[in-house]
């Protein structure tokens, strides 16, 4: 990335526009940190407000009793941030280079920036089929959706015939989860093998209310303000029918959003960024890292809110150690929070390594 001379210098920038991105924001912003957050531009379905604006009711996010849309939440934490004066700038983070000090960033369209700490709260992407009345359910809330933790339970799905597509664990505990709520579950898989673990394939494959649907592809979903159907491909015969079905669960996994940071900092075997163990210290000294974008495991909005709030807090006093800004606390927890001059201790962090362990991952070694 070619270095401009003039580029602009801020105490902290936050990359991202999801939960996490918006809490970081606000506890940066009261803290007088002078945040400036990126928060990405429409991509496709993506936009900036992150996973939620997909989607129609939350109802599992503490604080709102009757269910609030995720778009309206959205809007909700980016007022929040803004009365605490953070400055948001409409773009993409496209580039970042975070061996020089103050780290340098490259927005998609203006000048480079420098950071002298920076959160990623980019999260990840719920990997969808591809199919135009797919994405267009998901967003109108049609009844398709790619979480069924957040979404199962709504009453659009209740004792109705749900499909979920794929065949790996996510798939298995969509499956599962969803049976407390379908009249049956349809695992449509496009192989005649699952890719998930044993244990969880059995569990699907011993459920009463659960039927797998092998060899079996999506290539259309019926209906037009809500699902009515999904039209199914014989991946051996080519053969081709219509399916009544109450709901679509896309569960073919998910993708976080690390692409540009190629390599800068330590990530797992999937690039999701790693952290110190129970910290959102990442393997880069002033860089912090919070919400999906570390976890593959919960991948809640409020999970992402909370490690937003510690993202801020840890950038704060990391930046009050170095001078900049002031802190109450700065080092006094038992695990250092940065060692910007000393070697980190980096590793998986404790829900990381467990999870890491049980996907099979090996445990990253610490950096010396
Ligand atoms: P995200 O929400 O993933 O947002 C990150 C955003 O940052 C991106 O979308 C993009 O706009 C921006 N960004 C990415 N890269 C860049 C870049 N390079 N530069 C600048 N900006 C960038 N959770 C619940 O708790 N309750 C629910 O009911 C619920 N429902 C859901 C329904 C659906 C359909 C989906 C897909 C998810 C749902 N979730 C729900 C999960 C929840 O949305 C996520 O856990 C949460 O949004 C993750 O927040 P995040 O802050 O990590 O980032
Ligand atoms: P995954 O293992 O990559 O599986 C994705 C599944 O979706 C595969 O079966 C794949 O089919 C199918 N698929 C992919 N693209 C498709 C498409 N366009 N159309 C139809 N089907 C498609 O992803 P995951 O299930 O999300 O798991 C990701 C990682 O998380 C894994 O390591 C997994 O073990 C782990 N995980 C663990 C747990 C747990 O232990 N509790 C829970 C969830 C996830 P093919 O098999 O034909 O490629």
């Amino acid at each position: 990335m070619a270095t401009t001379p003039d580029a602009s210098t801020h105490e902290l920038v936050i990359i991202g526009s999801g939960p996490a991105a918006w809490t970081a924001a606000i506890y940066a912003g009261r803290a007088n940190l002078n945040p400036v957050l990126y928060e990405g531009e429409p991509v496709g379905i993506d936009l900036p407000g992150g996973q939620l604006m997909l989607t129609t009711d939350i109802e599992n996010f503490p604080g709102f009793p009757e269910p609030i849309s995720g778009p309206a939440l959205m809007d909700r934490m980016k007022e929040q941030a803004l009365r605490y004066g953070v400055r948001v700038e409409s773009e993409l983070i496209v580039e970042a280079d975070l061996s020089q000090r103050p780290f340098l960033l490259k927005p998609n369209y203006g000048a480079p920036i420098r950071a002298h700490a920076v959160i990623l709260a980019t999260g990840a992407k719920a990997k969808w089929i591809g199919l135009e009345n797919e994405l267009r359910l998901a967003q109108i809330g049609g009844g398709v959706s790619a979480c069924a933790v957040c979404d199962g339970a709504l009453p659009h799905f209740r004792n109705k015939v749900l499909a979920v597509v794929g065949g790996g664990d996510t798939a298995m505990e969509e499956a599962t989860y969803l049976t407390k709520f379908a009249s049956e579950v349809l695992v449509i898989h496009r192989r005649d093998s699952f890719r998930a673990s044993k244990a969880m394939a059995s569990r699907v494959l011993n459920h009463p209310k659960i039927r797998v649907l092998w060899n079996t592809q999506v290539v259309d979903v019926l209906g037009d303000d809500v699902i009515e159907g999904v039209r199914l491909k014989d991946t051996v015969t080519g053969d081709e029918r219509d399916l009544a079905v109450g709901g679509l669960f896309v569960a073919i996994g998910h993708e976080p959003n690390t692409g540009f940071l190629k390599g800068q900092l330590e990530t797992t075997p999937h690039g999701y960024v790693v952290t110190t163990p129970g910290r959102t210290a990442t393997s880069v000294p002033g860089v912090f890292a919070a919400g999906d974008v570390i976890d593959d495991y919960y991948r809640q909005a409020i999970t992402s809110a909370g490690t937003g709030c510690m993202a801020a807090l840890e950038a704060e006093r990391y930046l009050a150690h170095h001078g900049i800004g002031e802190s109450p606390v700065v080092e006094t927890s038992e695990t250092v929070v940065c060692a910007a001059d000393a070697a980190p201790t980096i590793g998986l962090s404790g829900v990381q390594a467990a999870v890491g362990a049980a996907y099979g991952e090996p445990a990253v070694e610490p950096r010396g």
